[in-house]
């Protein structure tokens, strides 16, 4: 199953218990706009290189759209469809208002120096500037993505333009970012561990954590859990994991990475593949790196309490199944990882207001917007005994209806 198929299929099962009328549900999972683009540099050594770009704009009933920009070689037209209808849902659960889109650039950023990404930042900005903008879709950094990439495409959007710091988010906190933006996905993930561990009696302090990828979500989600007392067990990243029963000291870890470049490699630890770290005994499993990890083939051999997904899709619907049966809740991406958006949000509203939020003011809202969103799921869950994902799509889906019909199709 591919992952646009895989995220309908969750749309589909929260649609048909809602009674949606079969003409609506087409418009709900139809992308409105996607575009590819033709993305062709100049590499250092002077030849010339070309890759393809997409952006896909899933839906605007409820605002602008908005959704990151990754740089991977197995990005591709599906992934991106799947990612972008997954920002609809995504910023419909956290009460934001904005649409869903996604971008993606066929390409292994590691293979290039940072002038290279530069232009070729820019121009997949000159190629999409038409159909973005502060007001009809905002990018922000996702995998392979980040602070720089933004600045980049801010900077090239405005010279079409004007300045234009609202056209993306997640920008350095030099150039119009929003503090606590960059560890926000992160923040937002240890809040539903919190919340869901609560659920069932447990909390963070004394819990043991397994988190695939070591990113920007998963080193801010391993960073905040292990300042609150979470044990952080096993961590990897593309070139292995690491295991230690005894918990990490993340602290060192994050300097261990910034001077080697992963994590392997670190002291006292034993090695692990980043297949078997799914498998670990541990009370939270967070998949916090590409989609599609969690399938019918390993779902049956996960010993993890609950499952937060960091990622975006990490778990087949196949897997999803599994879990059911085997009464493994698990908090879906859509609300999971809804952290970053919702502080791409209060980035824009800083921009466009011209006014700057302190880092606890931004901490403290994206709490509350996390904390009720998860509840309301929650309470939709138990009501209408249902999982925590087909209740986060039928609260999403409500709201995207509504506004759709409200504005008149
Ligand atoms: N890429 C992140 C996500 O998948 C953030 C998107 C945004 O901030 O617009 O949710």
């Amino acid at each position: 199953m591919d992952f646009f198929e895989a995220t309908n299929c969750y749309f589909q099962e929260a649609a048909r218990r809602m009674d949606l009328p079969a003409n609506i549900e087409k418009l709900l999972v139809t992308p409105t706009r996607e575009l590819q683009v033709q993305v062709s540099i100049e590499r250092d050594n002077g030849e010339i290189e070309t890759f393809i770009g997409y952006r896909v704009q899933h839906d605007d009933a409820r605002g602008p759209m908005k959704g990151g920009l990754r740089y991977h070689p197995k990005v591709d037209l599906d992934e991106v469809r799947s990612l972008a209808s997954l920002m609809t849902w995504k910023t419909a659960i956290v009460k934001v208002p904005f649409g869903g889109a996604k971008g993606g650039v066929v390409c292994d950023p590691r293979q290039y120096s940072e002038r290279e990404l530069n232009r070729l930042t820019r121009t997949f900005t000159d190629q999409i500037h038409d159909v973005i903008g502060p007001e009809r879709d905002i990018p922000a950094p996702d995998v392979n993505t980040n602070a720089q990439v933004m600045a980049w495409m801010m900077d090239q959007y405005s010279k079409y333009h004007g300045h234009s710091p609202a056209v993306v988010t997640g920008k350095p906190l030099d150039l119009y970012g929003s503090a606590g933006r960059e560890e926000a996905t992160g923040r937002g993930v240890v809040l539903m561990c919190r919340e869901a561990l609560a659920d069932l009696g447990l909390s963070i302090e004394g819990s043991d954590f397994v988190i695939q990828g070591f990113g920007n979500v998963g080193s801010w989600a391993a960073q905040i859990l292990h300042r609150l007392g979470g044990r952080i067990i096993a961590v990897s990243d593309v070139g292995g994991g690491i295991h230690n029963p005894a918990g990490l000291d993340i602290d060192a870890l994050r300097a261990h990475v910034a001077a080697t470049g992963s994590v392997v490699g670190f002291a006292d630890c034993s090695r692990i593949d980043n297949d078997s770290i799914l498998l670990l005994e541990c009370d939270v499993l967070i998949p916090a790196a590409l989609g599609g990890v969690l399938t019918e083939d390993n779902a049956h051999e996960v010993r993890a309490r609950l499952i937060v997904e960091g990622a975006n899709s990490p778990t087949m619907p196949a897997a999803d199944h599994v879990f059911r049966e085997r009464e493994i809740p698990v908090v879906p991406d859509i609300l999971a990882n809804a952290g970053g958006v919702t502080v791409s949000y209060f980035e824009w509203v800083q921009n466009n207001q011209q006014f700057t939020w302190t880092e606890e003011r931004v901490n403290a809202e994206l709490e509350s917007i996390m904390v009720s969103s998860y509840r309301t799921v929650r309470e939709i869950a138990t009501t209408k005994k249902l999982p925590l994902r087909t209740a986060a799509f039928t609260l999403a889906i409500g709201r995207v209806g509504k506004a759709t019909v409200l504005r008149g199709i």
